[in-house]
C-alpha cells in the first residue's frame, strides 16, 4: 500500500507567526518536487467548526467544496496548492470530542472508562491517519493550530508524540518559534526559542526541524547555539525572514532548504529539480506591476483584514492577471450615508460589496450601492452584497420604499429577499446554511457568460437567504436580469444591470475558489472593469 509521510507543524513563543503559511509553503515546494500533498488543520477549540463564530475571532469562515465550514488556512493550503480541500482537513477538538462521545453512548466503549488517552488521542490518529490511508498522498502536512505550552493543544501534542513512536521517519516535526529582537541590545534572541522546544521536549517531541520567524537575519553562530541547545543538526535551523508577500515565503523556504530537509529526514531521495517556474511567473507580475487601482470594499470589519481574507487574496490574484497592483481601501459600511457616499467612493475605480450577516452596515451598503449604480463605477457584490443590490433596485428603482431581505425586517411587505423554503424548518445554527459548491447555468446574453466563457460553472455557497422570484418578472421589466441561475431549484444566482458599464452581484462566493496559478475570472473581469473605468475618467 502507498503509505504517507506526516510532517506535524507546530509553533512556539508567540501565536500568528504564520505556521499556515509555513505549511502551505512547504506544500508547495514538495508538489514541485512532483509529490502529492495535503494538509490538515488541527483546531485546538471547542467549537464543532468555526461557523458559528464571528471573524473577530479567527478571521474569515472558509467553505470548502463538500460545505464545511473551516479555518481560514485552508484558504491558504487552496490557494498555494492549488487543490481543493474539504471537511476532512479541518479537525477541532470540538469535532473529536463529539465523536467520542457520540460512540460512548452508542457503546462503542462498553465497559471501559473514557479517558484522553487513549481514546481522544486514538481519535485525533484516526483523523490524521484518514487523510495518509487514502492512498492519494505521499505527504499529509498537519498543522496544529496554538502555541506548545497551551492546555487545549496538549492532546493532539500527545498524539503528535505517539504518531513518531509508531511511525519513526514516517513522521517529522516541524517547530516554528519567533526570535525576538532587541533593538537596545541590536541583537537577536534564542532563548524563547530555547524554551519553546524545552517545552516540546516535555511532551516527549523531539522536534527534527525549527524555523525561526524572524526580522534580522540570523548569524551562523545562532544557528549553532540554536543546533546545540534544540539537538537539530545546522542545516535544520531554517530562518524565516519577514516576507514583503505571503508569497515570496515559498521560494525563501526552499533558499532556506525546508524541503531538503524534510525529505533528508524522511530517507526520501529526490533528484527532481523543483519545478516553481508558474509561481516565480506569477512573483514578478506581483512585483511590477505596470498600474495601480483603487478599489473598495464595503464591509464591517475596517480593523480585521482577516474578515476577508479570501477576497483579498483574489485581488492579489486578479490584479497580478491584470498586471496590476490593486489597492483595496476597507470602507466602514456604518460611514457612508447619503451626505459621505461622494467622498467616500467617488475617486474609487471599482467598489465590492462584501458579504456579511446581520443588520450592521446594511443601510450603508444599500447607499454605496445606489451611490456606484447612478454614478456608472463598476459593482461587485458577494453574497450579502448581492442581496443588498436587490433591495436597493426594489426601493430606488422599483419604487418599493419598504423593500428589505426578511433577514432584517421580518415584518416587510417586500421581502425580496427571502429565506429559503428549505431552510425555514431549520432551528440549529451550526452547519446548516446552503453550504458548498452548487451548480449555476449561466444566461448566455449575461456579461457573466461572456467572463466565464462556459456556460455551466459550480460555486461555493454560505447563506440562509436567496433572491424572492416572485418579484424576477419587476425586476427584469426594470432592466435587472439574471445572468445565472441554479438549474434545479431555480435559485437566482446572478444578477447583473443592463444599462450599467460593469454591475453583477453572486449569491455564490467566488473568493474561495481563485488561487495562484488560477486566478478566478469575476475578480479578473472586475479588475479589467475597474481599469477600463479609471481609462474614462481620466
Ligand atoms: N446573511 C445572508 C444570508 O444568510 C448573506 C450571507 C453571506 O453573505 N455569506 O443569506
Amino acid at each position: 500500500m502507498h503509505t504517507a509521510k506526516y510532517i506535524f507543524v507546530t509553533g512556539g513563543v508567540s501565536s500568528s507567526l504564520g505556521k499556515g503559511i509555513i505549511s502551505a509553503s512547504l506544500g508547495r515546494l514538495l508538489l514541485a518536487r512532483g509529490f502529492t500533498v495535503t494538509v490538515l488543520k488541527l483546531d485546538p477549540y471547542i467549537n464543532v467548526d468555526p461557523g458559528t463564530l464571528n471573524p473577530y475571532e479567527h478571521g474569515e469562515c472558509f467553505v470548502t467544496e463538500d460545505g464545511a465550514e473551516t479555518d481560514l488556512d485552508l484558504g491558504h493550503y487552496e490557494r498555494f496548492l492549488n487543490i481543493h480541500t474539504s471537511q476532512a482537513n479541518n479537525v477541532t477538538t470540538g469535532r473529536i470530542y463529539q465523536n467520542v462521545i457520540n460512540k460512548e453512548r452508542h457503546g462503542d466503549y462498553l465497559g471501559t472508562t473514557v479517558q484522553v488517552i487513549p481514546h481522544i488521542t486514538d481519535e485525533i490518529k484516526y483523523h490524521v491517519k484518514l487523510l495518509g490511508n487514502s492512498g492519494k498522498y505521499d505527504f499529509v502536512i498537519v498543522e496544529i493550530g496554538g502555541t506548545v505550552g497551551d492546555i487545549e493543544s496538549l492532546p493532539f501534542i500527545e498524539s503528535l508524540r505517539q504518531l513518531r513512536w509508531e511511525l519513526g521517519n514516517s513522521c517529522i516535526s516541524v517547530h516554528l518559534t519567533f526570535l525576538p529582537y532587541l533593538a537596545a541590545a541590536g541583537e537577536l534572541k534564542t532563548k524563547p526559542t530555547q524554551h519553546s522546544v524545552k517545552a516540546l521536549q516535555e511532551y516527549g517531541v523531539q522536534p527534527d526541524i525549527i524555523v525561526c520567524r524572524t526580522s534580522h537575519h540570523m548569524s551562523v553562530g545562532m544557528r549553532q547555539k540554536i543546533s546545540l541547545f534544540c539537538n537539530v543538526p545546522p542545516t535544520a535551523v531554517i530562518e524565516c525572514m519577514d516576507a514583503q508577500s505571503i508569497y515570496d515565503v515559498p521560494i525563501a523556504m526552499m533558499e532556506e532548504g525546508l524541503d531538503r530537509e524534510v525529505l533528508r529526514k524522511a530517507n526520501i531521495l529526490s533528484d527532481q529539480t523543483l519545478d516553481l517556474s508558474a509561481w516565480n511567473n506569477f512573483l514578478k507580475h506581483l512585483k511590477n506591476p505596470s498600474k495601480t487601482i483603487d478599489v473598495a470594499l464595503v464591509g464591517k470589519y475596517v480593523e480585521l483584514k482577516d474578515a476577508y481574507k479570501s477576497i483579498h487574496e483574489a485581488f492579489v490574484h486578479a490584479g497580478v492577471a491584470n498586471e496590476c497592483k490593486v489597492n483595496v481601501k476597507i470602507i466602514h459600511a456604518e460611514k457612508v450615508t447619503k451626505a459621505t457616499v461622494a467622498e467616500l467612493l467617488g475617486k474609487m475605480h471599482g467598489v465590492l460589496v462584501a458579504p456579511g450577516f446581520g443588520n450592521r452596515g446594511i443601510e450603508g451598503k444599500i447607499e454605496a450601492i445606489r451611490y456606484v449604480r447612478e454614478n456608472k463605477i463598476p459593482f461587485f457584490g458577494i453574497c450579502l452584497g448581492m442581496q443588498c443590490a436587490v433591495i436597493e433596485f426594489a426601493r430606488h428603482v422599483l419604487g418599493y420604499a419598504d423593500a428589505h431581505s426578511s433577514e432584517f425586517d421580518i415584518e416587510t411587505k417586500n421581502p425580496v429577499i427571502d429565506i429559503m423554503e428549505e431552510q425555514k424548518k431549520i432551528s440549529g445554527m451550526g452547519g446548516t446554511m446552503r453550504l458548498g459548491a452548487y451548480p449555476c447555468r449561466l444566461e448566455k446574453t449575461a456579461k457573466s457568460f461572456e467572463t466565464y466563457k462556459t456556460q455551466d460553472i459550480s460555486e461555493r455557497h454560505r447563506h440562509r437567504y436567496e433572491f424572492n422570484n416572485k418579484y424576477l418578472g419587476e425586476f427584469e421589466k426594470a432592466g435587472m436580469m439574471v445572468g445565472g441561475m441554479n438549474p434545479k431549484e431555480k435559485l437566482v444566482e446572478i444578477i447583473e444591470l443592463k444599462n450599467h458599464p460593469y454591475f453583477v452581484g453572486v449569491q455564490f462566493h467566488p473568493e474561495y475558489k481563485s488561487t495562484v496559478v488560477e486566478p478566478h475570472p469575476l475578480f479578473v473581469r472586475f479588475i479589467k472593469e475597474a481599469l477600463l473605468h479609471q481609462e474614462n475618467v481620466k
